[in-house]
């Protein structure tokens, strides 16, 4: 079993680091929040004082964070060169590109192995060691990362070179966010035309307008598998978290 430092314990990132910490790894864990380091230290994480308090002595690093800001501001400061140079780094974040390669070329030149690792799956899947992780990195990068990635989730694909989980993230988001919202207006002007929804999703879902977002995320309460309109719209993935994705979207297709 590994001593890892874990940095950024939310929504995701806290049942990320428990699974960890309940396979028998030492999990030193931080967080801004007092409340969300709480929570993880109740769950088998040891509390760090630090970012960097928690990198110290790890064999692998694990950083799920909001955004690409804190992911460069985090390594720059409290990573590279904080953590010993033998450990594996991992950034689950959904991030840009452009800023993933940027810190991963960072520390390279600082002698680190690093990958990006983002994620598919909520909070349920971060909960139950479910996640798909889509990683970017070399060779030996995504083999020394794989171990710790396989406790948290139930597939670990290597997608390509540096920033590669990223771009396969960003491009299933787009996808994903397309088909929500046209999976949406479906269903609104289904039931405008006077159609029954249960009866629209059992057509549908036998037809060509069949995806995902339909037939395991139904948006109407009472149809198809228990989702989020099952629990009244309880919140997951938040709409603010699929706008940052679509932005990074089209931003790196403006970039492409
Ligand atoms: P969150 O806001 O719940 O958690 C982020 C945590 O990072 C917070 O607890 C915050 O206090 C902490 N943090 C911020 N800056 C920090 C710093 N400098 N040092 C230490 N801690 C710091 O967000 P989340 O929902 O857990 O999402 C995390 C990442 O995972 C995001 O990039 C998001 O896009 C991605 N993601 C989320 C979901 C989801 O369903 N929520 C699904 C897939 C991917």
């Amino acid at each position: 079993m590994a001593r890892l430092g874990f940095i950024g314990l939310g929504n995701m990132g806290g049942g990320m680091a428990a699974n960890l910490a309940k396979a028998g790894h030492d999990v030193r864990a931080f967080d801004l929040s007092a409340e969300a380091l709480e929570k993880a230290t109740a769950r088998g994480c040891l509390a760090a004082g630090s970012a960097t308090e928690a990198v110290e002595e790890a064999e692998a690093v694990v950083t799920m964070l909001p955004a690409g800001t804190h992911v460069r501001d985090v390594y720059e400061h409290s990573i590279l060169g904080k953590a010993p140079p033998s450990a594996i780094l991992m950034d689950c974040s959904t991030i840009d590109v452009a800023t993933a390669r940027e810190v991963i070329e960072k520390a390279r030149a600082a002698a680190y192995l690093m990958v990006d690792a983002p994620v598919s799956g909520g909070i349920a899947a971060a909960e139950g060691g479910t996640l798909t992780f889509m990683v970017g990195g070399t060779d030996e990068a995504f083999g020394r990362a794989e171990p710790f990635l396989a406790t948290m989730g139930k597939a670990v694909i290597h997608a390509g070179g540096a920033g590669a989980g990223q771009a396969a993230k960003i491009c299933n988001n787009m996808l994903l966010g397309a088909s929500m919202i046209a999976t949406c207006e479906t269903f609104v002007l289904a039931q405008k035309l006077g159609l029954d929804p249960q009866t629209f999703f059992d057509i549908a879902s036998k037809a060509s307008g069949q995806c995902w977002s339909m037939t395991s995320y139904c948006p109407v309460p009472g149809v198809g598998p228990e989702t989020p309109a099952d629990r009244d719209y309880d919140g997951g993935f938040a709409a603010a978290l699929m706008l940052k994705d679509l932005k990074l979207a089209m931003e790196a297709a403006s970039s492409a």
